[in-house]
Parts: structure tokens; sequence; C-alpha cells
């Protein structure tokens, strides 16, 4: 029997790397459902007919008319967002592979936890707006969430080195993206390019921008918290420019323990697909005394002042982050269509959170309204901060 799997956000960088693992792992492996927003529909049942998927699910409406004439026969369509919900909790679905991105990957997410079902968690997103709430789907549904960011999959291996109150902090690494070594005289001339060019990692371009702004390491601060269980105050960031350490557990008798491995998604998605277990793999080994040398240093916060933002959403707690998620989403969007500089992403955000005030997220019904709330003041605050 393989593990059946629905692959939300098939065709985007996670998507690929989960196809490689599930290449990889014939036996091992297979996928049920597939599900993207639509923007390449003949990819999307390329792979169907590659995998033998049985549904694929399309956000976009106008996607669905196309996607249907490239199927194979007997592939069912499933779309919009109820579609998402029924590529996540296909009966023949025994682990979700949370790739979508953005807060519109919490719908589907919230419904596999209900159903039971285990969910490898790329989409950090959904953690952020609902955490609290996904766990206690997942605690009352007995199903597991398995990070899949390379952080969180890091400290997920290394806390399996103690018992949780030997844990005296997590250390986040962080690459520090492009702009590490960038004098913030000049942030503001940074253009959509540059913010692009990550110089370790090869991702999608929300995340992309997110590290380049640092609101990535902020938005897995707020995923460790609520993953990990741990305060705020006992998770650490470090900078860490090679990204071959992907995190560190601090142990209370002064002990660290590390996570190292090639930068690639590959390693993560395994490792969320296979766990409890490990399984022997030929994807390319680490050799150390071929990396030379590994640097560690401290995060400039004031030049780099969104982790510190993200710290303070946490301590405010319940709706806060989902608010500093939305307002996010929406400013790095107005990036990318070059409507905004640079420094107003960071800024739309902090001054979006000013205006909130924080209130209880009881439901995904709240958690979306929150969303939706911190979306609609921050296209307020990109046009007053637009050039
Ligand atoms: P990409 O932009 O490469 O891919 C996004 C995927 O989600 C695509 O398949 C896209 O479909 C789909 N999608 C986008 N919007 C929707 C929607 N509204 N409904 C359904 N599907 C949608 O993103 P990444 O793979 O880089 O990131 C995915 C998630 O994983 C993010 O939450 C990110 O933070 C997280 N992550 C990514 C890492 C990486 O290395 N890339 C590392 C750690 C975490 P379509 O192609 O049709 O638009
Ligand atoms: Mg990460």
């Amino acid at each position: 029997m393989t593990l059946r799997l629905a692959l939300l956000g098939a065709t985007g960088s996670i998507g690929r790397a989960a196809l490689e693992v599930v290449r990889h792992h014939p036996d091992r492996l297979s996928v049920t459902t597939l599900a993207a927003q639509g923007r390449k529909p003949e990819a999307l049942a390329a792979l169907a007919r590659e995998t033998g998927a049985r549904l694929v699910a399309v956000t976009d409406p106008a996607a669905a008319a196309a996607l249907a004439r490239a199927l194979p026969g007997g592939v069912e369509v499933a779309v919009g967002a109820e579609g998402l919900i029924a590529a996540a909790t296909h009966p023949e679905v025994d682990r979700v592979v949370a790739a979508v991105v953005g807060a519109a990957g919490l719908p589907p997410v919230h419904a596999a936890l209900a159903a039971g079902k285990g969910v490898a968690l790329a989409n950090k997103e959904s953690m952020v707006v609902a955490g609290p709430l996904l766990n206690a789907l997942a605690a009352a549904s007995g199903a597991e969430i398995v990070p899949v960011d390379s952080e969180h999959s890091a400290l997920h291996q290394a806390l399996r080195g103690g018992r949780p109150a030997e844990v005296r902090q997590l250390l986040l690494t962080a690459s520090g993206g492009p702009f590490l070594r960038r004098d913030a005289a000049s942030f503001d001339a940074i253009r959509v390019e540059e913010a692009l060019a990550h110089p370790t990692w090869s991702m999608g371009a929300k995340i992309t921008i997110d590290s380049a702004t640092l609101v990535n390491k902020g938005l897995e601060l707020i995923e460790a918290a609520h993953l990990f269980a741990i305060p705020p105050e006992r998770i650490g960031v470090v900078v860490h420019p090679q990204s071959i350490v992907h995190s560190f557990v601090e142990f209370i008798d002064g002990s660290l323990l590390a996570q190292l491995s090639v930068n690639d998604m590959i390693f993560p998605v395994q490792y969320a697909l296979a766990y409890p277990e490990r399984w022997e793999n030929t994807f390319p080994r680490l050799d150390p005394a071929a990396l030379g040398t590994l640097e560690f240093l401290p995060l400039d916060r004031a030049r780099f002042p969104a982790v510190e933002l993200a710290r303070s959403a946490l301590a405010a707690g319940q709706s806060a982050p989902a608010v500093l998620n939305a307002a996010n989403e929406e400013a790095v969007h107005a990036f990318l269509d070059r409507r905004i500089r640079f420094p107003a992403i960071v800024e739309t955000v902090r001054r979006v959170l000013e205006r909130h005030d924080p209130a209880p997220v009881g439901s995904l019904e709240a958690a979306l309204a929150w969303d939706a709330w911190g979306r609609a003041r921050a296209r307020e605050a990109l046009a007053a901060l637009a050039p």
C-alpha cells in the first residue's frame, strides 16, 4: 500500500519538490488529488496523466474548462474554494501536502485536519493565521501536522533529541536574503528583480519577497511558536548566509542540536512524507569537507524590523498574526506590481497592526474575517504609501 497524497499547490515550487519525492518513491507514495489556482491547466493535466490522480481542483473557475479538455477521461474536476477542500478531504487521501501560497491555503488545511488527515505543512501562512485553531483541530481528530518549512523540519528533527521540558530555546536560521549586506539608505531603490534574486533558495515569488524583507522569518517565528508550543521569547533568529544549517534546538544542558542538508526542499518534503520513518534516497549528499566556511551572524534588527514586528504580533496574540499576514500579502502583491517601494512592504504591515485591536479567532470564519479586515486596511495604507 502506498501513502496516498493530496498535492495542494502542485504547480508551485514546493509542489515540484513533492512530485520529485513521489517519483523517487513509487513503491511508497502515490497521488490521489492535485490542486492549484489554475494558471497552468495543461501542466496540471499532464501531472494528472503522470500520477494517475483521480481528482484535479482549480480555484480559478476560468481555468476549469481548459483543464477538463486537457484531462484524461474519468478524472474528476473540482472548482473554486470548495474544489480545494474536495481535493484535501478526498476519501482516498491519507496525507495532504499543503503547498498553496498564502492564507488561501487555510481552508483546505482546516478541512484536512477536521477530516483526520495528516498534513505535511509548507503553507506557513495557515499556521500564522489560525495556529491555535489548527492545533486544536489536530488534537481533536488525531491528525498530525508535520512541517515542510526547512527550519521547522530541522527543529522537528532536533527536538527528537530531548524532552520538551529539556528545551531552552529554538534558534531559527535565516539566510538574510539578497539584501543582507546592503546599506539601508538604498532600500528605497530596490528593484523587483533584485528582490526576486534569492542567494540560496529557488522559491515562489511571494516567499522570495518575504525572504528579502525578513517577513518570512517573522512568519516562521509565529509558525514555530504554534507548531512546538514554545513562547516567542524562547525563539531566536541567527543569520546563516549559506542555508546549510537549517536551525538549532538549544537544550538546558547547553547542548545545541542542528540539522543540516543540501539546500533543496526535497529533503524536508521527504522527511514530512516519511515521518515517523526515514527513507533511503539517492538525492545529493552533503559533504561537510567540501563546504568550506559556514558563517553565523546576529540579525540587524534596525535594517530588518520585520522579525520584531512579528514577535510583537505574536505577543499581542489572537487576531494580530492573521492581520499581519494579510497586510503582508497585500503589500507584497503591490510591490510585485511595482505600485510601492520595497521599504513600504514592512511599513504597511506596521501601520495596519497599529490600527488593530486583537480579538479572538475561535473559528475558521473568524480567521477569514480578520484576514479580510487586514487586507482592507492594508489597501488603504498602500494607497497612502504609493509614490
Ligand atoms: P509558488 O508560488 O511556487 O506556488 C504556489 C502554488 O499554489 C501554485 O501551485 C499555485 O497555483 C497555487 N495557488 C496559488 N494561489 C492559490 C489559490 N488561491 N488556490 C489554490 N492554489 C493556489 O509557491 P511556493 O511553492 O514557493 O510556496 C508554497 C507555500 O510553501 C508557501 O506558503 C510558502 O511560504 C511555503 N514554503 C515554500 C518554500 C519554497 O522553497 N518554495 C520553503 C518553505 C515554505 P498556480 O500555479 O495555478 O498559480
Ligand atoms: Mg523556511
